[in-house]
């Protein structure tokens, strides 16, 4: 069969060209393959070839050797970076986990016979000669996941692959062979084995699915996540949340998750570790969720006045309030509408009127007032400065020294 080249890859013939003229196999191979047949955007170009990776490097004159114990090197040509990987079998797994060391061979189609599913086992040569050796391209057209040899022996050869196929059953719409579904039940358990790092970096791109909600109703269904090396607090309840799409990042859809399944501070910090976030990545789940978790009881007791939410603005920042209403809006089309829509909209409207949200944008500082009252430094200038703050955010007080200075006075006389 032959395939019309994307543009990507018709700008990277050069480089497979390069390794044919010193006498190698080069060819596109993984994710991009399976993209161009389906007809999507190409997120990145893989190229594989027979050469020995330290063969390839000598050929290219910008190169990195990003992973070359596992024979990839990334060539950079005419702007554009491409990871290069020789061609390889990866035998004597252990632990039902990749391989550290690899084969390399010379046959392509070893190296295809090593990959995960069918439409990920396909390559394709420069003038656009496809290899399709386990029909790929039949799988895709009935909307099939189906492995790339014995789908029992390839999950359990590398555990990973089965979350690997929750993920492209949510995003390219597919059904599972019966073959892949059944192994998927039998082997599950062996989750267990795979890096908590592999698994976040999955997850990731698995929440980020055109339909995430289909993507949870998968991983729900696949029980994969029960059997991980490190638990994750999971609902108790089925997963499935409708509307994440409206969400941009990965990040910000797994906290509506949380949230939605009223995750508590400690369940959180354990989702956060047990998928190794880094510090700011957990730093804005917890202020983000400690902000809805203040809103969420203010409400219980009594609604939430203006003034509270910008108090609130304040105190957990700009970034986290706009992104909470955000979350918030995913969540109320979910069902846990705990703000009116009303109250939510006067919110945003309220969050774009703020001009100051730190102390520092106000135009006076301490100084000004130890120099205007003759007082010694104190608690007292943080807790005036606070309070003048929080009036010039809520448009009491415009922001200018006057002004600010004049406030003060009434400030102190009510605290004498
Ligand atoms: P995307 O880049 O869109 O996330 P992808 O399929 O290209 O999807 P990569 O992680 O970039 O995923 O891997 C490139 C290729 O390497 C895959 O298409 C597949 O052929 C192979 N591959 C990746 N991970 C595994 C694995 N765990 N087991 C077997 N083959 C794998
Ligand atoms: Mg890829």
């Amino acid at each position: 069969m032959k395939v019309n080249l994307p543009e990507p890859m018709k700008k990277a013939i050069p480089v497979l060209q390069v390794l044919e003229e010193a006498g190698h196999t080069a060819v596109f191979v993984g994710g991009a393959v399976r993209d161009t047949i389906l007809g999507i955007q190409l997120s990145d170009v893989d190229i594989a070839a027979s050469s020995l990776p330290e063969e390839t490097s000598a050929l290219f004159e910008h190169v990195i050797p990003t992973g070359i114990a596992h024979g990839t090197v990334t060539v950079i040509y005419h702007g554009e970076s491409y990871e290069i990987t020789t061609f390889r079998k990866e035998a004597g797994y252990e632990d039902f986990r990749r391989p550290e060391s690899v084969t390399y061979v010379t046959d392509l189609y070893e190296d295809l016979k090593r990959r995960d599913f069918t439409m990920n086992a396909m390559a394709l040569y420069k003038d656009g000669i496809l290899e399709d050796p386990f029909d790929g391209i039949a799988h895709l057209n009935k909307q099939l996941l189906a492995a790339a040899g014995n789908a029992e022996e390839r999950f359990s050869e590398d555990a990973l692959r089965m979350l690997r196929g929750i993920r492209f059953l949510s995003v390219y719409t597919l059904q599972p062979q019966v073959s892949v579904w059944r192994a998927i039940r039998r082997y599950r358990k062996l989750m267990c084995h795979i890096a908590m790092e592999r698994v976040c970096s999955e997850l990731d791109k698995l929440i980020m699915a055109a339909n995430p909600m289909r993507a949870l109703q998968w991983l729900e269904a696949s029980c994969l996540l029960q059997y991980l090396k490190e638990p994750l607090p999971l609902p108790a309840t089925s997963y499935a949340l409708a509307h994440l799409e409206d969400l941009a990042t990965a990040n910000i859809r797994w906290l509506a998750f949380c949230l939605f399944h009223q995750f508590n501070e400690k369940q959180l910090l354990s989702w956060c570790k047990s998928l190794r976030y880094s510090n700011s990545q957990t730093l804005l789940f917890r202020s983000i969720a400690a902000l809805h978790n203040e809103l969420r009881d203010m409400q219980i007791a009594n609604s939430i006045t203006q003034e509270q939410w910008v108090a609130l603005v304040l105190k957990y920042g700009k970034n986290s309030a706009c992104t909470w209403l955000k979350i918030n809006s995913v969540l109320c089309r979910n069902g846990m509408n705990f703000l009116s829509e009303e109250a939510t909209n006067s919110f945003k409207k309220k969050l774009s009127e703020i001009l100051v949200f730190n102390v520092k944008d106000l135009r006076m500082n301490g100084n000004d007032l130890q120099k205007k009252y003759g007082r010694a430094a104190g608690a007292w200038i943080k807790s005036v400065l606070e309070r003048l703050l929080l009036m010039t955010a809520c448009g009491q007080l415009a922001n200018e020294k006057e002004i600010l200075l004049a406030a003060a006075d009434l400030l102190l006389d009510e605290r004498l």
